[in-house]
């Protein structure tokens, strides 16, 4: 392994879903490993997760795949530093801490921080940002937990060099005690034995041989703390650890704001990637949407291939102050849409009100960008899932048959759930008109008479084609002198029940004769 390869991870803990968030840092460090030719790791953060770790992993590599997003190390396909799951890893954790220790770097104690602070107190902190939840817990601990030393040699400040955000720097003072001088030691493994998230991750960081840390900006204050971990970790005796401790370069990425200007949150916002899925969204157009929350090209380009981005991708056209992830809400959700819901019911609901929402978003219209491109095989086999699960039977079309009916609909529809909703008519007769459709167009204009005569008209057709369809139906207006609209919108009514379907003609010729006949006949008993 070259210490000057690039070795970027993503780090997800198995929360029961992969979050839209998570794929943006995903997807940027495996953009970056990308485009240096170096690597991009999967390791699971599951030391704080009591249930279902397999179940929810599951979910993380299903939706990582999804996107694309294809890792060269992992827990499933293994590595040169496995495991990759950190609940497989606490021996490790223990031995380090046990060598911190050795090296007076580290000890055991039992704090009494928080003890005796009345509720209040404990909100008024909580509320000015001075409460520390790690010491709280290790004092409410019955067994002592193991300290960090912290070692401030001299500095007025702590500083690094972000590549995104710049030099960023907290005054020493953070870091000490109010004596001025002590370091404020901050607890790395609990009473437990379990090491805390900051220390777990500096420990793999290390052996994983991390050159880059790409990760949401949320993490600017674990950082801090990280640096005096790896500094620690370097002060121990040669052989301590597989690798030379160094600390990598760090890479904050902007925090996800949705349209009201709030920082997106698992509770109140759509976030679950499968959500996006379930709408139709095709992974690659989700994916060029999330390349540009918070990353720009440097260009005009929004609908960009996943080469181009590659090529593009750098550190310094990442924004340092927020993306925009805009829905077009127009109502709120139907119930909590934010994380996973094990209730079908409940997920069907969110699906249609996540669905209306994309309606107008700029996902949408990128979504819609990608689906125009797909070819006739590519669109039948992203779409079929859809149909199917809309109780469609495709296995008694042909296969020209079915591409003919989903390329119809495809520049109208912007995601694969709409195209399965948009061909409904060709799978499903209409099983009564559309009130509206029956007043605006067959009640008026001799709307049944035309759709009367046509019957006759479509019952002699011979050849039944597209070209004599079209010269059918237009022969016919020609011969009542009647505009071309007042004979198909009829026909339109009757075949789809409301008076939106593809091209007339396209849509006799689909159908095919007998089932057009057919169809005309039960409008009629509907009108007559
Ligand atoms: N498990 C952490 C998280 O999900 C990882 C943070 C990191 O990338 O260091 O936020």
């Amino acid at each position: 392994m070259s210490s000057s390869t690039v070795r970027v991870r993503f780090a997800p803990s198995p929360t029961g879903y992969l979050h839209v968030g998570g794929v943006r840092t995903a997807l940027f460090n495996w953009l970056y490993a990308r485009k240096t030719g170096g690597k991009f790791i999967l390791r699971i953060e599951d030391t704080d997760i009591q249930r279902n770790k397999e179940e929810a992993t599951q979910i993380i590599i299903n939706g990582l795949k999804w996107c694309g997003l294809h890792w060269d190390e992992g827990p499933d396909i293994g590595g040169p530093c496995a495991p990759y799951f950190q609940s497989q890893r606490m021996g490790h954790y223990k031995v380090v801490g046990d060598a911190l220790e050795k090296a007076g770097l580290a000890y055991w104690a039992k704090k009494d921080s928080a003890g005796g602070l009345p509720e209040w107190k404990i909100e008024k902190l909580k509320k000015q940002g001075k409460w520390d939840e790690e010491k709280a817990q290790a004092a409410a601990d019955p067994n002592p937990a193991l300290y960090l030393k912290v070692d401030l040699n001299g500095r007025s400040e702590v500083v690094f060099e972000d590549a995104v955000k710049g030099t960023i720097a907290k005054p020493a003072a953070t870091y000490q005690e109010e004596d001025g001088v002590t370091g404020k030691d901050f607890v790395i493994m609990r009473g437990n034995g379990m090491p805390v998230y900051n220390f777990a991750c500096v420990i793999d960081d290390v052996d994983m041989r991390i050159s880059h840390v790409i990760r949401g900006d949320d993490h600017v204050e674990n950082t801090f703390r990280q640096i005096f971990i790896y500094e620690a970790l370097a002060k121990l005796p040669e052989g301590a650890l597989p690798n030379a401790p160094k600390i990598p370069v760090f890479a904050h990425l902007p925090m996800i704001f949705n349209e009201e200007g709030k920082k997106i949150s698992k509770r109140r916002d759509p976030v679950a990637i499968t959500l996006y899925q379930a709408c139709g969204l095709l992974p690659e157009a989700m994916i060029n949407f999330e390349a540009l929350l918070g990353w720009s090209p440097g260009n005009e380009h929004e609908v960009m291939p996943m080469e181009e981005i590659i090529r593009e991708f750098s550190f310094d056209r990442i924004k340092s102050a927020s993306a925009q992830f805009t829905l077009n809400r127009k109502l709120p959700p139907p119930v909590a849409a934010g994380g996973a819901t094990t209730d079908p019911e409940v997920e069907a609901q969110i699906v249609e009100w996540l669905s209306e929402c994309l309606k107008g978003s700029k996902l949408e219209w990128i979504n819609g960008e990608y689906m125009r491109k797909l070819d006739a095989a590519e669109l039948v086999k992203r779409v079929e899932p859809f149909l199917l699960k809309k109780g469609y039977d495709v296995s008694h079309h042909s296969p020209a048959w079915l591409k003919n009916v989903l390329q119809m609909e495809q520049e109208r529809s912007k995601t694969l759930k709409q195209l399965a909703e948009n061909v409904a008519l060709f799978f499903n007769a209409p099983t009564k008109l559309e009130p509206k459709a029956v007043d605006k167009v067959l009640k008026k204009n001799d709307g049944i008479a035309v759709l009367q005569e046509m019957r006759g008209v479509l019952a002699g057709v011979e050849e039944w084609a597209g070209p004599a369809l079209d010269n059918a139906v237009k022969h016919f207006a020609e011969s009542k002198g009647k505009k071309l609209g007042d004979v198909a919108q009829p026909l339109r009514v009757a075949l789809s029940g409301t008076t939106v379907s593809p091209p007339i003609h396209d849509t006799l010729h689909l159908l095919g004769q007998a089932e057009c006949l057919r169809r005309i006949d039960f409008a009629l008993t509907q009108v007559c």
